[in-house]
C-alpha cells in the first residue's frame, strides 16, 4: 500500500477530508494498471454511494481489462483557484487542493446494486433518477471503488497564511 501522507504538515488533510472532495468533485483521473505495468490514466465520472465510488462503463476496453487483471486502482481529484502573482517569478503562489485514493475495483453484477450506482450517478450529474428509459441494463458495465486509503493536500494562501 502507498505512503498516502502528505510530506508537508502545513499542506496535510485528513481521510474524511479526502472524502469529501472526492464528493464534491465532478471529474475523476483513475489510473488503474496496465498487463506491463504502465501506469494509466483516464478521466471519469462517478459518484459517491454508501462511501464507495461507483462509475459505468463499456463492459469492454483498456481500463475494464486493467481492473479484472488488477482490481488496485488510484483515483485523483483536483481544483486550483488559480495563482498569486508576486514580482519575482519564483515567488507566484498556486491556490490548490487535492485529493488521492487508493482502493480496489470490482466490477457490480447484481442489478439492483448496478441500478443503484445508475442512480447515484444521476442524481449527481443530471439531476434526476429517472432510468425507466434504460432497455438493457446488461449492455452497462458498473464498476465499485472500495476506498482503502485517501490523502488531501491544500494549499490556498488567502486562508493559511504560511508565514
Ligand atoms: C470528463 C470525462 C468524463 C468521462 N466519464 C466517463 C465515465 O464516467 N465512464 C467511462 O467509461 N468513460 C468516461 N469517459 C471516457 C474515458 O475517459 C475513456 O475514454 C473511456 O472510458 C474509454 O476508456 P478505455 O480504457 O475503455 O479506453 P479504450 O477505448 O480501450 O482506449 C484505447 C486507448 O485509447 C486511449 N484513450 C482512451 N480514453 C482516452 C481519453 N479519455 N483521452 C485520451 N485517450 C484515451 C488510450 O491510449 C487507450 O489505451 C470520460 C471522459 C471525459 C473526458
Amino acid at each position: 500500500m502507498p505512503l498516502s501522507i502528505v510530506r508537508r504538515p502545513d499542506r496535510r488533510g485528513t481521510f474524511e477530508e479526502a472524502v469529501d472532495l472526492v464528493a464534491r468533485s465532478q471529474i475523476g483521473h483513475l489510473g488503474t494498471v496496465t498487463d506491463d505495468g504502465y501506469p494509466y490514466v483516464i478521466p471519469i465520472f462517478y459518484a459517491m454511494l454508501d462511501g464507495r465510488i461507483v462509475f459505468h462503463s463499456a463492459r469492454a476496453g483498456q481500463k475494464m481489462a486493467n481492473i479484472a487483471r488488477d482490481s488496485r486502482v488510484c483515483l485523483e481529484v483536483s481544483h486550483s483557484a488559480g495563482f498569486a502573482p508576486n514580482e519575482k517569478l519564483c515567488d507566484w503562489e498556486a491556490r490548490y487542493e487535492s485529493a488521492v485514493v487508493f482502493g480496489r475495483a470490482s466490477v457490480v453484477t447484481d442489478p439492483e446494486s448496478k441500478m443503484a450506482a445508475l442512480q447515484a450517478i444521476a442524481r449527481k450529474y443530471a439531476g434526476t433518477t429517472d432510468y425507466s428509459t434504460i432497455k438493457n441494463l446488461a449492455s452497462v458495465a458498473v464498476v465499485a471503488i472500495t476506498i482503502e486509503a485517501a490523502s488531501f493536500k491544500k494549499y490556498w494562501p488567502a486562508e493559511r497564511p504560511t508565514n
